[in-house]
């Protein structure tokens, strides 16, 4: 049977882009659905906004540490109107430079939701109509739509944000509470408060970012709570009312908070439940898409990347995911993803940045008496005049029987920086020797990686 497409994509995100990309590139006739704006999650309403918001917080921040180094300047004003409008104004013009090389690379792009039909077909729904606006057929077909944030099942929800909200924002609030001691509660807590908000912040567990090394997420911790961040550990929220325009939140505790807003960021979930998936009858794996090793889901025609698949929910992993997919099945070039030190950050201000493994992970695998640590945790030359002192902290996680570095851990500033080029070398199995005979580059923060001595 003949089929007008090689490949649909059903999510223009991150990843589904890049595999529509790299098969249109190899010749494959593509078609790829959305029913947002093209960029997804990332760039749209995740990493990219995200990030444009922690520059602005980063540089309010040095502002207040200008006049130690003779800067004087009046008050500072923060309009979060303006920052609000340009971030905005940046995520089109990304957006539209991923649809003019759609373009050029003659995919065709659909507006609209795509559902499945059969294991060739797709329809495709108009979202506010729910009219079917076309049919389109394929041999193959990639899913790759992403996640949604998760919501809590307590009363008054409906008033709380979520991440998406955020970026739809005219003002930012005075106050705020944020639910959640991950990735984005913990970035959006320190983006707030850096520009003025004031931000209390409701953890379930008894730290912040579990999975993180120990180390690390004590060090955001004290971070957090030197620059006025509200924690607060093992509560969790009940419910949320509206009193005269505010929002009260009632804690497991019992305590009462009023604050004008209030962010839940407690995780996120596939977004499959549009796709009609029960006319295919795929394997799952919990919530998620049951793939092998080439990102086949149980019907060998339709394939699954991204967050919709148990695997690292990381940008760059989707995108890898989804040109690994394209080079085998379109230019039939044989290669799988490494999901090996996968680097990772969390943007707070200082950030957080690791590869590897965490000393909490290594001593469960290797056991204790194979792991040996070095850590050093000091003042940077660029806290010198500023107020809010937070120490920067390097871990090496070594084993003992080989001398292999196994986790590199850093929290500080430019951890993100450091640690991508880091994970070469641990991709390389690099040993804490090779560190040692390597020359330190002076004064930066991260020579001291390479001068640790047990
Ligand atoms: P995370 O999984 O990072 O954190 C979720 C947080 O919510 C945890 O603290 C968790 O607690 C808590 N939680 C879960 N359920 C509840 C509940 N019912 N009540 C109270 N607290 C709850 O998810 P995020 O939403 O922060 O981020 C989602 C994903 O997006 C990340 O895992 C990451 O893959 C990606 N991301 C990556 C970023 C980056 O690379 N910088 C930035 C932002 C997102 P507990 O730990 O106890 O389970």
């Amino acid at each position: 049977m003949d089929f007008e497409f090689d490949l649909i994509v059903v999510g223009a995100g991150s990843g589904g882009l890049a595999a529509a990309k790299r098969a249109a590139s190899y010749g494959a006739k593509v078609a790829i659905i959305e029913v947002n704006k093209i960029g997804g999650t990332c760039v749209i309403r995740g990493c990219v906004p995200k990030k444009l918001m922690v520059y602005a917080a980063n540089n309010r921040s040095n502002m207040y540490s200008a006049e130690g180094y003779g800067l004087i300047s009046k008050e500072i004003t923060f309009k979060s109107n303006i920052l609000l409008k340009n971030v905005r104004e940046e995520v089109s013009r990304l957006s539209e430079l991923h649809s003019n090389s759609l373009k050029k690379l003659n995919v065709e792009v659909f507006e609209g939701h795509g559902r499945f039909l059969n294991q060739n077909f797709i329809e495709i729904v108009c979202p506010k109509t729910k009219n079917i606006l076309g049919k389109v057929s394929a041999k193959k077909i990639l899913i790759s739509v992403g996640g949604k944030p998760k919501k809590l099942n307590i009363p008054g929800i409906e008033y709380a944000w979520s991440s998406d909200d955020i970026f739809e924002l005219k003002d930012f609030p005075k106050t705020l509470l944020i639910v959640g001691g991950g990735y984005i509660a913990c970035e959006f807590a320190s983006i707030f408060k850096n520009l003025g908000t004031e931000v209390t912040q409701l953890v379930r567990g008894k730290n912040l970012l579990n999975g993180f090394d120990k180390d690390l997420s004590e060090c955001l911790e004290k971070s957090m709570t030197a620059l006025g961040i509200d924690l607060k550990f093992k509560n969790q929220l009940k419910s949320i009312k509206k009193i005269n325009g505010n929002l009260e939140s009632t804690l497991a505790s019992g305590n009462k908070l009023l604050t004008q807003n209030i962010l839940i960021a407690t995780g996120r979930e596939p977004n499959l439940e549009r796709l009609h998936l029960e006319n295919l009858n795929l394997k799952m794996d919990g919530a998620f898409l049951e793939v092998n090793e080439l990102n086949q889901t149980s019907n060998p025609n339709i394939f699954a990347i991204g967050d919709v698949i148990k695997k690292p929910n990381l940008t760059p992993v989707a995108i890898e995911q989804g040109r690994v997919f394209a080079d085998n099945y379109f230019a039939y070039h044989k290669r799988r993803v490494n999901y090996k030190n996968i680097p990772k950050a969390v943007f707070t201000i200082p950030e957080i940045s690791t590869v590897g493994l965490s000393e909490e992970e290594a001593k469960e695998i290797y056991s204790e008496v194979n792991i040996k640590i070095f850590k050093c945790s000091f003042n940077p030359m660029s806290n010198t005049f500023k107020k809010n002192k937070s120490k920067c902290l390097l871990k090496l996680v070594v084993n003992k029987m080989n001398d292999k570095v196994l986790g590199c851990h850093m929290f500080g500033e430019a951890a993100s920086e450091i640690i991508q080029m880091v994970s070469v070398s641990l991709n390389a199995g690099i040993t804490k020797k090779d560190f040692d005979t390597t020359m330190a580059l002076h004064p930066t923060i991260s020579e001291e990686f390479v001068t640790m001595y047990g």
